[in-house]
């Protein structure tokens, strides 16, 4: 049915789920996750565990771009025994972020061996494929729980369809075969995937952990099969849940895949916390995956991190790049100074800047902005006009037209961000801040 051209159209946001929240902390640093707290970043570092000083400075990198939470491997006893000796070194560095371990195979006797280790933890992942077989497997996930209940610590009950328990997949399968009219494949993996989580997390609650302290999450390599999982567990849990498409590859195409499935069930409110799994590629550094993490969460609208440079993508009327090297200089410029300006210009990460090739847009959108450039296209008179806040401001003429900018921009967050110091106003706060989701 055909709606009237004047209806109203409503506005596009994420949709509420209001999940369980999990309290994660080490010293006075508190990260929730889930109920009403902003969706948290996180990260894990491609360090051995056992190399402190490299796994250090590899963790304090990703807490710097932005990572709330940093797992880290723990496989071996040197690693395990390595563990207390890294939370030192970060705290001597200043580097509070909570530190996860990551379990598989010997997580119950590593826990129960090493409990300065399990102390200096501020979470677990256990993934319930990897916990062991038959018999074993119900005890050694109970003591790697028990070693979080000891500990008071939250969990993350991680299954991954690389290491899916696969005697239950097997006993689904059969109880498939069974059927009048058996499902495909693929959904007795879904059923699988959900029912190992979820069967999971209610015998963690028969030992005894609080379901408030447990996080979800089941990952797959499939942008469809993410969906399709996330949307079964949404529906049938309150749990925190923790959202990443494992494995999503390299470059472009890792990054497209793991937006595109983000963006669309945090659209839907699913989603507490979020891991970009990126394989770096070569010379590319570790914290690409929180760059492209930060960027899904603010092009959502759901967090703000940094300002936003609107560059256009140039066309046959730009003949010079002169606005693409601009609108990298002012990104790159923003991003550089954001570390020292958070503290110093309380809000200017809400700042919008455009910079746009000629006439066509330049015009409107540079007034969308705060403050934008229209650069002169092909062909026309060679002036740039400046737009603050809606209005033309001036116009910029010649050579220097890049620096001019610069400066403008800088004037510009000094005059509207510039009032007392945001550290001055406040003591450290224990609770990270962020918009509610
Ligand atoms: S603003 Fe102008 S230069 Fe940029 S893409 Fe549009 S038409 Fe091309």
């Amino acid at each position: 049915m055909s709606q009237a051209l004047d209806a109203p159209i409503a506005a596009a946001g994420a949709a509420p789920r209001r999940s369980r929240q999990a309290r994660v902390r080490w010293g006075n640093r508190l990260v929730t996750i889930g109920g009403d707290a902003p969706v948290r970043v996180q990260s894990m570092t491609n360090t051995d565990t056992v190399q402190v000083i490299d796994t250090a400075i590899q963790v304090k990198e990703l807490a710097v771009a932005g990572s709330e939470l940093v797992r880290i491997t723990v496989n071996t006893p040197e690693a395990a025994a390595a563990v207390p000796h890294l939370r030192e070194q970060l705290d001597r560095m200043g580097i509070d972020v909570p530190l996860v371990g990551d379990f598989h195979y010997n997580g119950h006797r590593l826990l129960t061996e090493f409990p300065a280790m399990a102390q200096a933890l501020s979470k677990y992942r256990i993934n319930p494929g990897n916990v062991g077989k038959g018999d074993k497997r119900d005890r050694q996930f109970a003591m790697m729980v028990e070693a979080a209940i000891r500990h008071d610590k939250a969990v993350r009950i991680g299954v991954n369809w690389g290491s899916l328990d696969q005697e239950l997949l097997a006993l689904l399968m059969d109880e498939n075969a069974g059927r009048a009219q058996p499902l495909d494949a693929k959904q007795v993996m879904y059923q699988a995937l959900v029912q190992s989580a979820l069967g999971s997390a209610a015998y963690a609650r028969e030992i005894g952990l609080d379901a408030d302290q447990i996080i979800i999450s089941c990952k797959v390599s499939g942008v469809q099969d993410l969906i399709a999982v996330y949307r079964a567990l949404s529906r049938r849990c309150d749990y925190a849940l923790h959202l990443g498409l494992t494995e999503a590859g390299m470059g472009t195409k890792g990054t497209v895949a793991s937006a595109t499935a983000l963006g669309v069930l945090l659209q839907e409110g699913i989603g507490d916390t979020i891991r970009v799994s990126l394989t770096p590629q070569p010379g590319e550094a570790r914290t690409q995956e929180v760059v492209v993490a930060l960027e899904v969460l603010q092009s959502l609208g759901l967090r703000t991190f940094n300002p936003s440079v609107t560059a256009c993508p140039g066309c046959g009327r730009t003949t010079s790049t002169t606005f693409q090297e601009l609108a990298k200089q002012i990104d790159d410029f923003l991003r550089a100074q954001m570390p020292v300006w958070k503290s110093r210009y309380l809000g200017v990460e809400n700042l919008k800047v455009a910079v746009m090739g000629c006439i066509v847009n330049g015009p409107g959108e540079s007034k969308h902005a705060d403050i934008g450039i229209s650069l002169p296209g092909t062909g026309e008179a060679p002036a740039a006009p400046v737009f603050i806040d809606g209005h033309k401001a001036l116009t910029l003429r010649g050579e220097g037209i890049a620096q001019e900018f610069h400066r403008i921009v800088e004037s510009y967050i000094e005059r509207r961000f510039g009032g007392p110091a945001r550290a001055a106003a406040a003591p450290a706060p224990t609770v990270e801040a962020g918009a509610p989701h």
